[in-house]
């Protein structure tokens, strides 16, 4: 499967994207946990909330923990988030002697993923955020975009899951497109590659999609 000419599809239709990171490794560790299950307003105003009533990672530890789930109420799940942030930030103080993980810059990148999958209710997504948005390394956050898009276009068999789909796309995509590969198939999925009724009449990737290609009872089974 031509993964550069899908790449260089999509991006003739949405541009090319440049790589900046937003946030340090940690503090896009804690915005990924506030993210999981709601949408990108929520979690954004969900982690000011928090980054304004708590001044330093340790204020955030020593917080009552359903104070802190109060706080970050806006970006659901308050009651599983706000002990797992405690608990990851503690974990990362018992590695490393301080709330920081700029030290992952140093490590090779399987060694990075190793620790960030080791830490509580960590899991593939997360680790690939971080290890992608803010360290600019090769690995495929897999969210639900990419998922469906990547099985739509016969990249990977559906059946694999969003979890296992990191390491079935990090295999075939060409380590410089990686973060270009994820941004694009955000941006199709968003905008034509709809989870209901996808836009194919609109897609500049029917000729190369294993989905489009199906006869119409094959793609309602
Ligand atoms: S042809 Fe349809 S299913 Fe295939 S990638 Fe395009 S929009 Fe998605």
């Amino acid at each position: 499967m031509p993964i550069p000419e899908i790449v260089a599809r999509l991006e003739s239709r949405y541009g090319v994207p440049e790589w900046n990171p937003r946030n340090n490794p940690l503090e896009e560790l804690i915005h990924c946990i506030l993210s999981q299950h709601t949408s990108d307003a929520n979690s954004f105003r969900a982690y000011r909330l928090l980054r304004e009533r708590y001044p330093t990672w340790q204020a955030v530890v020593d917080a009552p923990t359903d104070e802190l789930a109060e706080t970050i109420r806006s970006g659901g799940l308050a009651n599983q988030k706000a002990p797992r942030i405690q608990a990851v930030l503690r974990a990362i103080h018992q590695a490393h002697g301080d709330y920081t993980l700029d030290w992952l810059h140093t490590l090779p990148t399987p060694d990075a993923k190793q620790f960030l999958l080791s830490l509580p209710g960590i899991g593939p997504k997360c680790a690939a955020i971080v290890l992608c948005f803010a360290m600019g390394r090769p690995v495929i956050p897999v969210d639900t975009h990419v998922f469906r898009v990547s099985w739509r276009l016969g990249l990977i068999p559906k059946s694999i899951g969003e979890a296992k789909a990191h390491d079935a796309l990090e295999a075939i995509v060409p380590e410089p497109l990686v973060y270009r590969f994820h941004v694009a198939l955000i941006r199709h999925g968003r905008a034509v590659c709809k989870a209901q009724n996808p836009r194919c009449e609109a897609c500049c990737l029917q000729d190369l999609c294993a989905f489009y290609s199906q006869p119409t009872q094959a793609k309602h089974a």
